[in-house]
């Protein structure tokens, strides 16, 4: 079995997109598996066939396919010429040497020309096998479903299939820039966003050389994570260590978060505008801390005339903790460190702050040159995955 068939969401597959979508699909998977020894990646009526070389070993290709968002599921296949003859005798010599399973046959025509309908190809191809290998056969949950598919020039047929990564392929929604700290949340809205079919740009804000180097150490191993599913980010850290000092020499403490939120997302927006970034990305969800009240969240968004897209708002401290987990960013978002937004802030801050409080206070700062000058001071890492080979 010398290829591996994917199928994609059908849903998003609609209208006129189509082409696009499946394009674009295609070009990810290509490059997931660039460095890998695949021959072709191709599409072909509504599936995509990934052809193994020699040396593409399928757990090596399939570890990649996890990553690439637009897959529904995928599955190692097989080859073999339009006729039954030829499809039995590929299927059997494939399944000889397994263990024997409870099965089904399962056919889908791509192609309705064929002769056969899909039930006829089912019960002629399952009875070859009960005959040969004496399996006894399962419709309901059995423990290997064996897939036909008829296509114009050629059979597939695979044994069992695997889930994908859902969502919609990479690039095809658009660029978002992501206010991401060190902390669990906001990778997973950065995740969101991607398997949505965004492109993330992570602006992580650090208070160094007031506090360590510790927050940009995450940001960077976070980055690395969810760059093996975008392959290619552009990592953007803010130092806010001189604003934060400004701040408080004239914002009454419970104040400050709300105006270094603000400050944020003011700096965020204009690197969003820089890298053709459309809307500004949260991990911020309702109640959570004292800074995202309703009335916090209000204000604090007020500071920009950018969408910002809060996926998490609604969710449990629960539900994040497991899907970070489940994408890989949770050990990376316990490891203690000094968040910026710890320095100089009190225990206590405003839960309802009020708009007129916060013209007030900013009022007395230099908003657009503290903002022009963080952006100014901005660094910019490249990540890449597969790593680039020269
Ligand atoms: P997280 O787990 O994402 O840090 P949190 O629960 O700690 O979130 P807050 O500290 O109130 O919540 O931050 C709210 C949001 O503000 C974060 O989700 C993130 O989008 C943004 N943010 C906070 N600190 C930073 C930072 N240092 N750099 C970039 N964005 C930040
Ligand atoms: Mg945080």
């Amino acid at each position: 079995m010398t290829s591996i068939l994917v199928h994609y969401q059908e849903i998003a597959l609609k209208g006129r997109n189509r082409p696009y979508f499946i394009g674009q699909l295609v070009r990810n998977v290509r490059r997931q598996t660039a460095d890998l020894g695949v021959k072709d990646v191709r599409a072909l009526m509504g599936r995509i066939e990934i052809v193994l070389g020699p040396s593409a070993g399928y757990e090596a290709v399939s570890e990649r396919l996890r990553h690439v968002f637009g897959i529904a599921n995928f599955s190692k296949a097989g080859r073999a010429a339009r006729d039954l003859e030829s499809v039995a005798s590929a299927v059997l010599a494939d399944l000889e040497g397994h263990r024997p399973v409870t099965f089904r046959v399962s056919a889908k025509r791509g192609d309705k020309t064929f002769p056969m309908t899909s039930p006829q190809l089912e019960r002629e191809l399952g009875a070859r096998i009960v005959e040969r290998l004496g399996w006894p056969v399962k419709l309901e949950r059995p423990e290997m479903v064996v897939t036909v598919e008829v296509l114009p020039n050629r059979i597939f047929y695979s044994f069992g299939k695997e889930k994908g990564a859902g969502g919609m392929p990479t690039g095809v929604s658009g660029r978002v820039a992501c206010l991401m700290s060190g902390g669990i949340d906001s990778p997973v809205a950065a995740y969101r966003l991607m398997r949505r079919g965004c492109s993330v740009v992570p602006v992580h804000f650090h208070s160094y050389p007031y506090l360590s180097r510790a927050s940009q150490e995450k940001a960077r191993e976070l980055t690395e994570v969810l760059t093996r599913y975008q392959m290619h980010t552009t990592l953007r850290l803010v130092p806010f260590g001189e604003l934060q000092r400004q701040v408080v020499l004239s914002v009454p403490a419970p104040l400050r978060v709300v105006i270094y939120r603000r400050l944020m997302l003011r700096i965020a927006e204009r690197i969003a505008r820089a890298s053709r970034a459309k809307a500004l990305v949260t991990g911020e969800v309702i109640g959570q801390v004292a800074s995202q009240t309703l009335e916090n969240l209000t204000v604090i968004a007020d500071a920009t005339s950018m969408p910002i897209l809060r996926p998490l708002v609604g969710t449990d401290k629960e539900e994040i903790v497991a899907e970070a987990m489940r994408i890989g960013t949770y050990e990376i978002s316990i490891v203690p460190d000094q968040d910026c937004c710890q320095l100089f802030t009190p225990r206590s801050p405003e839960t309802h702050a009020r708009r007129w409080q916060v013209e007030e206070a900013e009022a007395k700062l230099p908003i657009e040159d503290m903002v022009r000058a963080a952006v100014e001071a901005t660094a910019t890492e490249e990540f890449r995955f597969p790593p680039p080979t020269s």
